[in-house]
């Protein structure tokens, strides 16, 4: 989501963790691979054969209201031997154990009219014991009601789900087989996924089980509409319908416009026909989320938070996944393994490098200017200043179990700030003629390319080959697997930057606008001002130190007012919350941790030369 994905959890200066989940599998990181740790029956047990999968799944609007998705799998069998069907645990990108298993109900199967016997071979497999040669039909209900881009969920009008949810698998079986997918749903209700059509209508058809499930679905009403970028067909889905209108819409095309491109521009292709970008915002869910696919992600977004300068950073951070993740990807993920799960040490490089490029396809696309650049900077550089130290690899690894320690997603920010670092290691060795695109463009074409996954040698090779030959052992042992403070001052002046103490006042609130005009507090900071005081999510902000908040001049009237008081002064905050408007008595504090990043007055020409390199995303020749 950019939150976990996924999701992408850098929300402004503070990390944004998605709702709240429980995973219930502890594992031995140890071992990632040994399927021991899969206490299960199913271990090492093998399907008969299944040809010709095929996937209705029924939506229409009674299926809608009760909240359930129909799914019948139909398949051919060449003799009785035993069918076991099972479907995944997980969903790739969303770094948890889930078990859609736990949401299937009303599971029978059937040949020729007959129903045949079945049982569980263990909690995600299914044993079908078919009478015959010939077409075999098992069907289940699906609970769709939880509102997660990872799963499946319903309104009305609407249902998500992900392949991963409702498609099984032949247990034991290449995932190198094709299916057809048909969704069955009421004539006004539009159908959007990344699958590839059949050519009949809502037939849709998969050459393997990996792009099958890597293709969430949307069905119902929602608005779609479609432009060119880069030479593709860029989709744009949103649920609920009137959600992103007029202005507001015009605003995200033209965001989507400015990053796509430079997103190309590092690996040098756009590696899909067409992209779908998929997006629900709903006033139940807090904060922002987002799950990368192939040619497709899934944002999921707090009503309050649309028209958040934050959603570009999200559309950026997902899109670039469908290069860094989906096709360049680590050698542990491949292929996935849709039983267990797949701990690697590279999250920090996926996800960390993925947010890094967000910042850069908001700078160098014109979303941002140089200061806005600078400030994405300067809040991950804070946020790991408020974390205990860890190590980049283990915080990857961690993600399965989501420790408690404040690490669980702190590899978004700190493998952002990871791949700036290297970035600049690498235009300073290599006169700024080469850089981290080289690195990415690299390990795109040596691996991906070549049909595998990316190792720790494929990778600290491109580094240093990029960087001239030097050895890039000292960095990954104190920077990526080491906890040692990243140097800031050096690295900063190496491309003609600095930190400076920030002694602005802070709030910490991040807000957005709501359809009313209303600024509503998106997300609260935790042990900022705003939150002692009392501020929390929802909240309609009016005024801050009797400054009203829709005064156009709001910041700089608070800074002319408050800067340079002593902390501890008092500040009132007054909040609508429902119909009650509440005073609450705040109290001044500046950020300690939060420095500037500005451009450097005694750079040199080289640390100039790099810093336009960056920002630009040019190289000399
Ligand atoms: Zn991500």
């Amino acid at each position: 989501m950019s939150a976990n994905t996924r999701l992408l959890v850098v929300l402004g200066p503070s990390l944004r963790s998605r709702a709240g989940r429980t995973t219930a599998i502890v594992l031995a990181l140890a071992a990632p691979t040994l399927g021991a740790q899969r206490a299960t029956a199913a271990e090492g047990a093998i399907s008969a054969p299944v040809t010709a999968m095929r996937y209705e799944v029924t939506a229409d609007k009674a299926a809608l209201a009760a909240r359930r998705l129909s799914v019948t799998t139909s398949f051919d069998v060449v003799d009785g031997g035993v069918v076991l069907l099972s479907l995944p645990a997980w969903t790739p990108g969303a770094y948890e154990i889930t078990n859609f298993a736990k949401w299937v109900s009303g599971f029978r199967a059937t040949q020729d009219g007959a129903a045949l016997r079945w049982d569980k071979l263990d909690y995600d497999t299914w044993r079908i014991r078919p009478a015959r040669a010939g077409r075999v039909s098992v069907s289940f209900e699906y609970a769709a009601d939880t509102l997660d881009n990872a799963m499946s969920w319903t309104r009305p009008d609407f249902a998500l789900f992900n392949g991963t949810n409702l498609f099984m698998y032949p247990e034991g079986r290449s995932t190198e087989f094709a299916s057809t997918v048909v969704i069955r749903t009421d004539a006004g209700f539009l159908v959007a996924t990344g699958l590839t059509s059949s050519g009949a209508a809502r037939t849709y058809k998969a050459s393997n089980y990996h792009d099958l499930v890597d293709n969430p679905v949307f069905v119902g009403r929602f608005d779609l509409d479609s432009a060119s970028i880069a030479g593709k067909t860029v989709r744009y889905a949103t649920y609920p319908a009137g959600s992103v209108a007029k202005e507001a819409r015009a605003t995200a095309w033209e965001q989507l416009k400015r990053v796509i491109p430079v997103e190309v521009n590092v690996f040098g292709e756009a590696p899909w026909d067409s992209y779908t970008v998929m997006q629900i915002a709903d006033s139940s869910y807090q904060g922002f989320s987002g799950l990368e696919h192939a040619s497709s992600h899934v944002d999921i977004v707090t009503t309050q938070g649309l028209g958040s300068e934050f959603l570009p950073s999200l559309y950026a951070h997902e899109i670039f996944h469908s290069w860094n993740v989906k096709r360049l990807r680590p050698a542990d993920l491949v292929p996935y393994r849709y039983d267990r799960p797949q701990p690697t040490t590279w999250l920090w490089m996926s996800e960390g490098i993925t947010d890094y490029y967000a910042d850069l396809a908001e700078m160098r696309g014109g979303v941002v200017d140089e200061a806005g650049f600078f400030a994405l900077t300067a809040a991950k550089i804070g946020e790991i200043a408020t974390t205990i130290p860890f190590a980049l690899e283990d915080a990857s690894l961690n993600t399965w179990i989501h420790p408690r320690d404040g690490t669980e997603y702190s590899y978004y920010p700190k493998g952002s700030l990871a791949g700036l670092m290297l970035d600049i290691v690498i235009r300073d060795a290599s006169e700024n003629r080469r850089s981290l695109d080289t690195v990415m463009r690299e390990l795109y074409e040596t691996t991906y390319k070549k049909s595998r996954g990316f190792t720790h040698d494929d990778f600290w090779g491109a580094v240093s080959h990029a960087a001239g030959g030097q050895p890039m052992d000292e960095f990954e042992r104190k920077y990526i697997d080491g906890r040692d403070p990243y140097p800031w001052q050096s690295m900063l002046k190496t491309a003609g930057m600095r930190l400076v103490p920030d002694s602005t006042p802070r709030i910490g609130v991040t807000t957005g606008a709501d359809p009313s005009g209303a600024v509503r507090v998106v997300d609260v900071d935790a042990g900022a001002t705003a939150a002692r005081a009392g501020v929390k999510v929802g909240d309609e902000m009016v005024s801050v130190g009797e400054i009203p908040v829709s005064d156009a001049d709001f910041g700089a009237k608070f800074r002319l007012r408050y800067a340079g008081r002593p902390s501890g002064s008092p500040l009132p905050i007054v909040v609508k919350r429902g119909a009650q408007t509440i005073t609450l008595r705040g109290s001044l504090a500046y950020a300690t941790v939060a420095p500037r990043i500005a451009e450097d007055p005694a750079a040199s020409a080289k640390a100039i030369r790099i810093r336009n390199g960056i920002l630009r995303g040019t190289l000399d020749k």
